[in-house]
């Protein structure tokens, strides 16, 4: 916590209002609506439930096709499995282990609808390459910025860019509500019909508003609003952003500078970000040269009670992924990060003497 998320949580209480969308939920949408110029931004209660909207929104179809990493968390591609809809998994770049632009087209079928791209460790995808791509095909493209919150690529921010964008405040994210989330609606177009989607099909917004004098059922839809005292939790997170961002940045580039040396002698690969991306220190990982260097080293440091930990499980070689997906292409990129990947502990209020034991203890375990 960062200070007042409790102060603010009782005077939420003290307002009256606990259901969603009172003072607390638009002070965290004007936040997020001026953060990062997009359209409409919309609590949730996840990214999950973000990226649920995302794919309501698109008007999937059985059997539509949604171009994605399978280098991700799961509801990337479930928000899409849910609609009927199949995930393809093309490879990740090597660099920033984000999806490989030049393995998109290739993907592409007379089924494809959209490209569903994820800012991995707050990192930009190549989005301008992403955005011709899918203009040239008439695709729509989604942001999974879950990890993206203050992070930006050529000065614009993750999530604003492509049709759609969705943020995370789950508690393993930078700013955190413990569960919850955000959808960007960048397409003038989606703007009405995700307010209704998010109240359970009804033009309820409109009515707060007074522009319509009663509310009722429009199209399909479910709740998805938080309510006021996760909003005020947030409100408090959103407050300290810039200090949460810097304080992480500060651990990243501790990290960072102390596995140089490291980098150079191949011992290890350090996070790559491209200059056109600043990042918001998500995530400080390292990839190690084979999968038995970075168990062993894991278990090293778990020997030292150092929580190191690998990452996803890629989507492709899991048992829902391979029922409900397909491969475009190979995922020769994805299948070696997975089995060489260690992200260190990055969080806030890691104190300096904690990063430089962790560093301490990695460099011991590469001996
Ligand atoms: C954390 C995360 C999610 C899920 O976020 P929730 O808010 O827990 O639903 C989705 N995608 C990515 C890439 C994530 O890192």
């Amino acid at each position: 916590m960062t200070g007042k998320e409790l102060y603010y949580i009782a005077e939420a209480h003290f307002n009256g209002k606990l259901a969603g969308d009172g003072p607390f939920t638009k002070k965290c949408h004007g936040w997020l609506e001026s953060q990062t110029c997009t359209r409409k931004a919309l609590l949730t209660h996840s990214c999950t439930a973000a990226l649920e909207m995302a794919a309501l929104l698109l008007d999937l179809k059985p059997r539509d096709e949604v171009i994605m990493p399978s280098y991700t968390f799961v509801s990337t591609a479930n928000a899409f499995v849910l609609r009927g809809a199949t995930p393809v998994f093309v490879d990740i770049r090597a660099d920033t282990l984000n999806i490989d632009e030049s393995k998109i087209e290739a993907a592409i079928t007379p089924r494809t609808r959209a490209i569903a791209v994820v800012h991995y460790a707050g990192v930009g995808c190549e989005m301008d390459t992403i955005l011709q791509i899918a203009r040239r095909y008439g695709l729509k493209v989604i942001e999974d910025a879950a990890q993206g919150v203050m992070a930006r690529y050529k000065g614009r921010a993750l999530g604003a860019i492509g049709d759609i964008g969705t943020y995370s405040f789950h508690e393993t994210k930078n700013v955190i509500s413990g569960e919850g989330g955000a959808l960007l609606v960048n397409d003038g177009a989606f703007v009405d019909r995700s307010e209704i989607i998010r109240e359970k099909g009804t033009d309820r917004s409109q009515f707060f508003r007074g522009a319509v004098d009663k509310y009722t059922w429009q199209d399909y839809g479910s709740s998805y609003l938080p309510g006021e005292l996760i909003a005020a939790f947030l409100w408090a997170q959103m407050e300290e952003a810039d200090r949460i961002t810097s304080q992480r940045l500060e651990i990243w580039e501790r990290y960072h500078a102390a596995f140089a040396a490291k980098e150079a002698s191949g011992h290890l690969r350090r996070p790559v970000v491209p200059a056109e991306c600043k990042h918001n220190a998500h995530m400080y990982y390292v990839l190690l040269p084979d999968e038995q260097t970075r168990n062993c080293v894991m278990d090293r440091l778990k020997h030292d009670g150092i929580n190191a930990i690998f990452h996803y499980i890629p989507l492709h070689s899991s048992p829902a992924g391979q029922r409900y997906g397909r491969v475009g292409g190979d995922l020769t990129v994805t299948d070696s990060v997975a089995s060489r990947i260690l992200r260190l502990p990055l969080w806030l209020g890691l104190s300096s003497a904690q990063c430089d034991r962790v560093i301490d203890r990695v460099h011991a375990a590469l001996e």
